[in-house]
């Protein structure tokens, strides 16, 4: 079942349980305004080359479209409309004052030059200009794109609207980038793994966990989890997967990953098969890259109690039916990676106070929302007799419900 297909499922789902009326079961589900844009530049040998990209607004009866733009060879315009739709639904459930949408480009950044990916940048920037905006929509980074992309988009953005640092988030600090943001998401994921763990009496310390992905989400976790006492006992990322059962230092596998560009032959640990990593006996799977990874033909083999889907839409409907049978818990994406859109929230917020905050104060205030929104699923799973997905949708969606139809059906 490809992305949008599961979203919208998840949606309808959510909306039978709370006794959504179909007008607004239909608003909710359609996207505001779906963009596609043709963006050439010319390559560094002067040839020339396309790339498709998109952004998808799905909703903004909360407040102004918020979401990531990633650049990646699988883009294509279902994925980023389930992705934009799970924003919405995302911003909702951290409580912050956002819509959703998403965005991306059909590349492999990897095969770029800095300025061939500056040059493309800046192409799709021009095109989408007049439609993202401080109080519109607020692209974010993702998959494939980093504070150095954000940078290109504002000041392309600032030469047709003036200086707008609250254009986007997840900027370089010298820009007006939050400090904490980078770390945000990965910290957010292990936020709210310990608001899961709490609630069985664990926590991160002395429990294994296997993370698919080592990239901004993935390696931020391991970083975090290593810190706090969890053996992360295998990494992958698309070099390849590395264990070790008595846990992998994490620094070094860091340093490592640095110096020769893979995870592989790290002296710390053994090379894997990348294909196994999801079925790796742990406590915790943190899958941190791709969508649609955990499927019908691997999940009965999946031996983890605990999934934490840092990653978007990582758990296909089929799999969550097959890991829910099997008395796997999964922590909803939807909840799971709110954390970055949560610190872009404080960031945005800092550059239309023009003020800063310190580290300390956004990393507490990111914990206080990543627990708080942690016990409003759990209200929500309690009221309805629901999971934790169904918890975190119907939370979401009757919040973006109520706010549409405060906002009244009038043309
Ligand atoms: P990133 O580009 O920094 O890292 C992606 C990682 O995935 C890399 O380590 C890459 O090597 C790995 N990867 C790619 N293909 C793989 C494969 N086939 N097998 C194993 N590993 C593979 O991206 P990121 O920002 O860390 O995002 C990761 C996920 O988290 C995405 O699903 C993204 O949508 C989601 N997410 C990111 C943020 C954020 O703030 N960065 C916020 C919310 C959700």
């Amino acid at each position: 079942m490809n992305a949008l297909a599961a979203t919208s499922r998840n949606f309808k789902n959510a909306a039978r349980i709370l006794g959504l009326d179909a007008k607004i079961e239909k608003s909710l589900l359609i996207p505001f305004r779906e963009i596609k844009v043709e963006c050439t530049i010319p390559k560094d040998d002067g040839s020339l080359v396309s790339y498709v990209g998109f952004r998808v607004q799905h909703d903004n009866a909360r407040g102004p479209m918020k979401g990531g733009i990633r650049y990646h060879p699988e883009v294509d315009p279902d994925e980023v409309n389930a992705l934009a739709q799970l924003m919405t639904w995302k911003t909702a459930v951290a409580d912050i004052p956002y819509g959703g949408a998403k965005g991306g480009i059909g590349c492999t950044p990897r095969d770029l030059s800095m300025s061939e990916l500056e040059r493309l940048t800046r192409v799709f920037t021009q095109k989408i200009h007049d439609l993202i905006g401080i109080h519109t929509d607020v692209p974010a980074p993702d998959m494939g794109t980093n504070a150095q992309t954000m940078a290109w988009i504002l000041d392309e953005y600032s030469k047709f609207h003036g200086h707008s640092p609250a254009v986007v988030t997840g900027k370089p600090i010298d820009l007006g980038g939050s400090l904490g943001r980078e770390a945000a998401t990965g910290r957010g994921v292990v936020f709210g793994t310990e608001a899961l763990l709490a609630e069985y009496g664990k926590s991160c310390k002395g429990l294994t966990f296997v993370i698919q992905g080592f990239g901004n989400v993935g390696s931020w976790a391991a970083k975090l989890i290593h810190e706090k006492g969890g053996k992360v006992i295998a990494v992958s990322d698309i070099t390849g997967a590395v264990k070790n059962p008595n846990g992998l230092d994490i620094i070094e596998l860091v340093k490592h990953k640095e110096s020769t560009g893979s995870l592989l032959n790290f002296s710390g640990g053994d090379n894997m098969d990348p294909n196994e990593i999801l079925i790796h006996e742990c406590d915790v799977l943190i899958p941190s890259a791709l969508g649609g990874v955990l499927n019908r033909e691997n999940a009965s083999s999946v031996r983890a109690k605990f999934i934490v889907e840092a990653a978007n839409h990582p758990t296909d409907p089929e799999a969550d039916e097959i890991l829910s049978k099997k008395g796997v818990i999964i922590l909803p994406d939807i909840y799971a990676n709110a954390g970055g859109v949560t610190v872009s929230y404080f960031e945005w917020v800092q550059n239309i106070q023009g003020f800063m905050w310190e580290e300390e104060k956004v990393n507490n205030e990111l914990q206080r929302y990543m627990t708080r929104a942690f016990h409003n699923i759990k209200s929500m799973c309690k009221t309805y007799d629901c999971n934790l997905r169904m918890g975190a949708f119907t939370l979401g969606v009757n919040r973006v419900a109520r706010a549409t139809n405060l906002r009244g059906w009038e043309a």
